[in-house]
């Protein structure tokens, strides 16, 4: 037997969102009609828009084509800065902004400076499938929480209170997101408040992923850490994927805005990371910076896009709701929803066999809610337009029909 080379943590590192990508592939050139609801990738439905493609093509032709400052070129940390103070009104300095190549990125970047070998950190059920496996890669170990299913999949807090409650070694950080991937959820006001005040009594540091805040449906309001956790160690994530839907840039940024030691020393460190693998895409800051600044061009090409997704996301959830093997909860924002499966009334044994013999045999791809450390559930994108998303959604009512324990 040939000893493995691989480190053990490496074992860790997974996608559940992809692992049905070659096999897609497989039926596409089969010559089988796939629809893919399976990737939160927005421009792949709405392009780019034009002044974010122009800002980017202008960047190149004046030469912006050089490593650039670590932490991200001033231009984009003033955007930045600015965003935060229009958007929440928060005020931040340059320093408290470190640009990514995407928040994945800066997802790296927080746990290697956090986490040792050991430790632990929060994260909620379900939850976005890379956190487990980035706090995995630097040999520590997650606590789960859980956003809770019965309340519109709010934050557990109770939940959230017990596992922290009498633990001697703190854990390093906790990490929520708002609004949701895989549920889209907006978490409410009072629950972030108390999610603030448990971080503030147990002196955890807390991370938002809120790299869906525009992605909002009418009737929701969100509510960003950052108004919230004024003078507590905070960070917040975000970056162009979603909101300036340019998913392939690959810009993200951390806000880290506290004046204390700990946000200190986490900013300077993170930092660090930063001039080590010199820079994030500088013609791609440039575009970001620019497309930020064009508050009247980015409000409505953001505005047509949500209103295209809440319209693909309440036809999608009509749907589903015909459906007497699924239980859905409404999204009030980003673009994905997440049906809970009646797995007793249907003959397979669990979520993957589900969304495995639902690509095999209608062509529809979705994403096993196990990989988001919830079975029992499948997650839909829904960024294709009405037409499509029907079409898909259809395939699942008939697919669930047919493999029903009462159909013969
Ligand atoms: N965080 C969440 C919650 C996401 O859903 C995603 C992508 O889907 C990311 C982070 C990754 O973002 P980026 O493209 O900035 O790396």
């Amino acid at each position: 037997m040939v000893s493995s080379k691989l480190s053990a943590r490496s074992r860790y590192v997974y996608s559940a969102i992809r692992e049905d990508d070659d096999l897609a592939d497989e039926l596409r050139k089969a010559g089988k009609k796939v629809i893919k609801l399976s990737s939160g990738d927005p421009p792949v439905y709405f392009p780019t828009p034009k002044y974010v493609i122009d800002a980017y093509v202008e960047a190149l032709r004046s030469g912006k084509t050089s490593y650039s400052r670590s932490q991200g070129v001033s231009e984009l940390a003033n955007a930045i800065i600015n965003r935060y103070k229009v958007r929440y009104g928060i005020d931040l300095n340059d320093q408290d902004i470190l640009v990514t190549s995407g928040v994945a990125e800066a997802l790296t970047f927080l746990n290697s400076a956090l986490v040792d070998y050991d430790d632990t950190a929060v994260i909620l059920r379900p939850y976005y499938t890379q956190y487990p496996v980035a706090i995995r890669m630097f040999g520590g170990k997650f606590l789960l929480g859980s956003y809770d299913e019965a309340n519109e999949w709010d934050i557990d807090l109770d939940g959230l209170a017990r596992i922290l409650r009498g633990r001697r070694r703190k854990p390093k950080y906790m990490l929520i997101t708002n609004p949701n991937n895989p549920t889209g959820t907006v978490l409410s006001r009072r629950a972030l408040e108390e999610v603030v005040e448990i971080a503030n009594e147990h002196h955890i540091l807390l991370i938002s992923d809120e790299i869906y805040d525009e992605i909002v449906f009418e009737g929701s309001t969100f509510v960003s850490v950052g108004e919230l956790a004024r003078g507590l160690p905070h960070v917040i994530l975000n970056g162009a994927s979603k909101a300036f839907d340019a998913t392939g840039f690959r810009i993200g940024y951390a806000v880290v805005p506290g004046v204390d030691a700990v946000s200190e020393e986490l900013k300077h460190k993170i930092a660090d990371y930063c001039r080590v693998r010199l820079c994030a895409s500088t013609p791609a800051q440039y575009a970001l910076a620019a497309a930020m600044n064009n508050r009247t061009a980015h409000e409505k090409a953001v505005g047509e896009m949500v209103g295209a997704i809440q319209r693909s996301v309440a036809s999608a959830v009509k749907l589903l709701d015909e459906n007497p093997h699924l239980t859905t909860v409404r999204p009030r924002g980003a673009f994905y929803i997440f049906p809970r499966i009646d797995m007793r009334s249907l003959k397979f044994k669990n979520d993957k066999e589900f969304v495995g013999s639902l690509l095999r045999e209608k062509f529809v791809q979705t994403t096993r809610g196990s990989g988001f450390g919830a079975p029992n559930h499948f997650r839909i994108v829904s960024l294709a337009p009405v037409s499509i998303i029907e079409e898909a959604i259809g395939q699942v009512n008939d697919f669930c029909k047919e493999h029903s324990k009462s159909h013969h």
